[in-house]
């Protein structure tokens, strides 16, 4: 019989506002935007999505993410302080944080997340189900 995942009987979270998941760690320091994340950027900066890609994004091997300013460290460009400045329009990637697929095994749950992000552990309750069907959407938009 397949083993649970570890997170089966759901997994306590609710972002406490530290800006942590904005801030880069090596290979999580990338913003990656959906085609529906450069729409709603376009549309918040007031800009076409072509001119929103041009000023604010980098593309690489058909992914496109927002483009790294040298001067925050890797930190993402919209960080100030602990809070987002384009939060209305934050893409898919910030609101499915930590639920994202590379993070739902148990050592990188153990290791990286959990001690990393004080928002786990806190507050509402994300159910198994809750947590598959927001895996999903990650999966189904990756290839954007
Ligand atoms: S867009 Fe906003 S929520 Fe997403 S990483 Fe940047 S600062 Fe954080």
């Amino acid at each position: 019989m397949p083993r649970k995942p570890f997170y089966s009987e759901g997994i306590r979270f609710e972002c406490q506002g530290s800006g942590k998941c904005c801030t880069s760690r090596g290979t999580y320091g990338f913003v990656y935007l959906t085609e529906q994340d450069r729409n709603r950027f376009a549309k918040f900066f007031n800009l076409t999505v072509d001119e929103f890609i041009t000023k604010h994004c980098n593309t690489k091997n058909g992914w496109v993410f927002l483009k790294d300013d040298p001067s925050k460290n890797g930190d993402c460009v919209y960080l100030e302080g602990n809070r987002c400045t384009t939060y209305e329009a934050r893409p898919e990637q910030c609101r499915t944080w930590p639920f994202w697929p590379e993070n739902m095994n148990p050592k990188t749950w153990s290791k990286d997340i959990e001690g990393y992000c004080p928002g786990v552990g806190k507050g509402k309750l994300h159910t198994y189900e809750e947590i598959k069907a927001i895996l999903g959407v990650q999966e189904d938009t990756d290839e954007s």
